[in-house]
This record gives structure tokens, C-alpha cells and sequence, in this order.
């Protein structure tokens, strides 16, 4: 149980973000749900968690921004005192081929991603120092372990975060700080809706398993990840993807 515990959920106004502060609150944990354009959706999950007897508050921050994280960070702290969990979820995705991707496709994608996590980590690294305790768990994708074609700005991004978390992961083991990374596959959101029906044949054809994953798949690990039953796991990168990566 995470009775006690505050986590902050990176993009949680929808889809895993969403599904991840739902299970960590239905768990016990406050749990601050940070969106970015999402307001009402964001508030919409705060209703849902309090609904459910837990407590949550909606923060807005585009975690790409290095003053508004750290803004954020500053006040999630002096209002809750402390931070036990992060989960670096926020994510965007801008595919296009090599030859055709604009740099402003490529830094939107690195800054949300990649920079995102780093803000986060690096503005509660003093709050996760100081507790002697803690678990960060980043969101990866199965795009960052095995690259995709046309995703070369989103795969460098969740390439990035694995590093990221292997990193953070050996500076912060001796206070006994926690860094895992969850590589997704393919699972059923608005950033997989969008892909045409023949696209999901195909990537279908490539999970063993048979089928996308649901948010659900992906929350449960975090959870598992974000509790004491991990107390000796960190530095890893952790695969929900119906076997894609073996
Ligand atoms: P989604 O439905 O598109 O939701 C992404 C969320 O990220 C949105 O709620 C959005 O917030 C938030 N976000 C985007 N930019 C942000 C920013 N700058 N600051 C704060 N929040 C921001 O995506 P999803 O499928 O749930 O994916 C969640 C994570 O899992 C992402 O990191 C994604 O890369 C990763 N992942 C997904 C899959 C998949 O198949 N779906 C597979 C592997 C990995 P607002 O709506 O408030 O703007």
C-alpha cells in the first residue's frame, strides 16, 4: 500500500498517465495530476480519484519548461512537504521519416520527453536526497529498445531516457533512491488511435502476444515499481509489450 506516500504523474489527464494516477491513488497515494492542455480532463481524474474515497490535485506544468517544472515542483513541496514517487509519463510524438522530419519536430519531441523527465528528476533530486528514499520511474517505449521507422526523434527521445534512468539510477542508489524505466509497446490510447487500421494489422503481426496492451498493463507495473515489493530493483528497463522485446 502507498498510504502516506505523494507521487507526481507527468501528463495524467489521459490515457497511461491517467490510468497510472488512478491505481496509484486507488493504492493510497496522493497524487498530483500534472497536464499540460488538459484542464478539464485533468480535474475530471482528481473527481474520479476523490470519488473513489482517495485524494489528488491537478497541477498544470509543460514539463518542458525548466523554470514552470521547477515552479511546480516548488509548490507540489510546500504543500505536501515531500515527494515519494515520480512518474515521468508526459510524451509527444511527431513522426515523420529522416529526410522529412523539421527540426522543430525533432526539439519538440526531445525537449517533452527526454528534457521533460530531466527537469522533473533534477528539480526533486534534493526532495528524494533528503527523504533517503523514493522510486522514479520513467516512461520509455518499446521505440526506444528496438528503434522504429519513422520515429527517429521519439525513439532518440526514449533512448534517452533509458541512459537517463541508468544514470540517475547509480548517482542515487546509495541514498536509497529507486530509478526504473517501463518500456511500453503498443497500447491503446489516443497516441496509438490515430495510426491507420493497416498500420495496426501490422503491428499486431509483431506482438507475440497478438494484441495492443490497455493502460492498465502499463499502470500495474508502475505500481509495483512505485511500492516497497521493488525496494531492491533499480536501474532497470522493465518491458510491457506483449513479448516484443525477448
Ligand atoms: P497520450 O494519450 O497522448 O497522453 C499523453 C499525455 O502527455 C497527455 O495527457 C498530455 O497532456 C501529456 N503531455 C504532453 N506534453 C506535455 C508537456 N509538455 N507537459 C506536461 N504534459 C504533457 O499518450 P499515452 O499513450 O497515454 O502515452 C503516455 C506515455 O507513454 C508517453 O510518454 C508515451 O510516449 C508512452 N508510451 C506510449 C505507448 C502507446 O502505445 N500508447 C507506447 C510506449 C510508450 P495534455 O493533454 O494536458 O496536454
Amino acid at each position: 500500500m502507498l498510504t502516506g506516500k505523494t507521487a507526481v504523474v507527468t501528463g495524467a489527464a489521459r490515457g497511461i498517465g491517467k490510468e497510472i494516477a488512478l491505481t496509484l491513488a486507488k493504492n493510497g497515494a496522493t497524487v498530483i495530476v500534472n497536464y499540460n492542455g488538459s484542464k478539464e480532463r485533468a480535474e475530471a481524474v482528481v473527481l474520479e480519484i476523490k470519488a473513489a474515497g482517495g485524494e489528488a490535485e491537478a497541477m498544470q506544468c509543460n514539463v518542458a519548461d525548466f523554470e514552470a517544472s521547477e515552479k511546480m515542483v516548488q509548490d507540489v513541496l510546500s504543500k505536501y512537504k515531500k515527494v515519494d514517487i515520480l512518474v515521468n509519463n508526459a510524451g509527444i510524438t511527431k513522426d515523420n521519416l529522416i529526410m522529412r522530419m523539421t527540426e522543430e519536430d525533432y526539439d519538440a519531441v526531445l525537449d517533452t520527453n527526454l528534457k521533460g523527465a530531466f527537469n522533473m528528476i533534477r528539480h526533486l533530486s534534493r526532495n528524494f536526497i533528503k527523504l533517503r528514499g523514493g522510486k522514479i520511474v520513467n516512461i520509455s517505449s518499446v521505440s526506444g529498445v528496438m528503434g522504429n521507422a519513422g520515429q527517429s526523434n521519439y525513439s532518440a527521445s526514449k533512448a534517452g531516457l533509458i541512459g537517463l534512468t541508468k544514470s540517475v539510477a547509480r548517482e542515487l542508489a546509495s541514498r536509497n533512491v529507486c530509478v526504473n524505466a517501463v518500456a511500453p509497446g503498443f497500447i491503446a490510447t489516443e497516441m496509438t488511435e490515430v495510426l491507420s487500421e493497416e498500420v495496426q494489422k501490422k503491428i499486431k503481426e509483431m506482438i507475440p502476444l497478438g494484441k495492443m496492451g490497455s493502460p492498465k498493463d502499463v499502470a500495474e507495473l508502475v505500481l509495483f515499481l512505485a511500492g516497497s515489493r521493488s525496494d531492491y530493483i533499480t536501474g532497470q528497463v522493465m518491458h510491457v509489450d506483449g513479448g516484443m522485446v525477448m
